[in-house]
């Protein structure tokens, strides 16, 4: 009899942003203690899974030149173990169509391994549940289980431990994407000079930014935005304050960096003020691209028959 080769599996995981991100003291294991509020966006990756004689990697899109293709791939890993954890071989063709920036700030790395995930649970038909998943995305990176979850969520411990937190309304950014990436340990590193050469700002309490998500209120949330990587990320990339402040006079209402950087985000009050501030923005000679994005968004999901390619 023949064996019957199941289709292949596309599975569709977003880009987050941090809208608080405050980072401890550096603990033992040599990770920060920290304290963040994650959103997942509509700035995606396509992650397709397909039976194959070996574990390949293949990548089109967003920064496809800078990403490897073997196992220091997340997808590589996460294949890996997971076939491991079931006791199967990862003889699987791996294809990811990236939207999000490679090295980007955006966790688009963790947004892959995650998709990888669900994508070889629905190939490979196993019952694993959604928090079994979970503490396999931990062990691929502290910022995978968030783009399993999805939406928007607090994050403690090295960001891996979630919680989901309400946030009426959906919210509309701006993403200005830029030329070069940022490498997420040398951001960290300069955010552990900045501290031993002195002693810059912390982000404050979480608290407030909480009721303005509840409240589903743009204003609010803008002055709330804060993130303890940003000093790090503008000594590295001192071009980005031109950018920031470029965001503000299109009109946002207030820009970030993203995680540990480059993509600067800018919160806009509504979808027709996020399409203007990005057509100015791009005009602005003051970054690579522009994205117009919103959230919260779904975490990593299959899409039913696929996509088009
Ligand atoms: P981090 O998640 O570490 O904060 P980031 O969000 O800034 O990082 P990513 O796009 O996730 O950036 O990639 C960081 C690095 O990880 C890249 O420079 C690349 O070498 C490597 N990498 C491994 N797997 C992937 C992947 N599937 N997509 C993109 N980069 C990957």
């Amino acid at each position: 009899m023949l064996a019957v080769v199941p289709p292949p599996v596309t599975v569709r995981a977003p880009a987050k942003v941090n809208l608080h991100l405050a980072v401890g003291d550096v603990r033992p294991d040599g990770f920060h203690e920290l304290v963040t509020v994650f959103q997942a966006l509509s700035l995606t990756d396509d992650v397709v899974v397909a039976p194959a004689d070996t574990l390949a990697v293949t990548v089109r899109g967003e920064g496809a030149s800078s990403v490897p293709l073997d196992h220091r791939n997340l997808v590589w890993q996460a294949a890996e173990l997971l076939a491991a954890e079931t006791g199967r071989e990862a003889a699987v063709a791996i294809s990811l169509a990236k939207g999000i920036p490679v090295a980007g700030g955006m966790a688009g790395g963790s947004a892959d391994a995650a998709a990888t995930l669900v994508a070889l649970c629905a190939l490979w038909r196993l019952e694993l549940s959604r928090d079994e998943l979970g503490v396999l995305a931990a062990r691929l990176g502290s910022d995978v289980p968030f783009a399993l979850h999805g939406g928007t969520a607090m994050g403690t411990g090295r960001g891996e431990q979630l919680l989901p937190v309400l946030a009426r309304n959906t919210f509309h950014w701006v993403l200005a994407l830029a030329p070069e990436g940022l490498s997420t340990p040398a951001v960290y590193g300069e955010l552990d000079r900045l501290r031993a050469g002195g002693d810059p700002p912390r982000v404050g309490d979480v608290q407030p930014l909480m009721h303005a998500l509840t409240a589903g209120d743009p204003i609010a949330l803008a002055p709330l935005l804060a993130n303890d990587l940003q000093a790090a990320a503008l000594s590295l990339r001192p071009a980005l304050r031109r950018t920031l402040r470029a965001g503000t006079t299109a009109g946002a209402l207030a820009g970030i960096v993203s995680g540990s950087g480059p993509t600067c985000a800018f919160l806009c009050a509504d979808a027709d003020a996020a399409v203007r501030v990005g057509a100015e923005l791009a005009g602005a000679g003051v970054c690579r691209t522009v994205r117009v994005a919103s959230g919260p968004t779904p975490g990593a999901r299959v899409v039913p028959g696929g996509v088009e390619t």
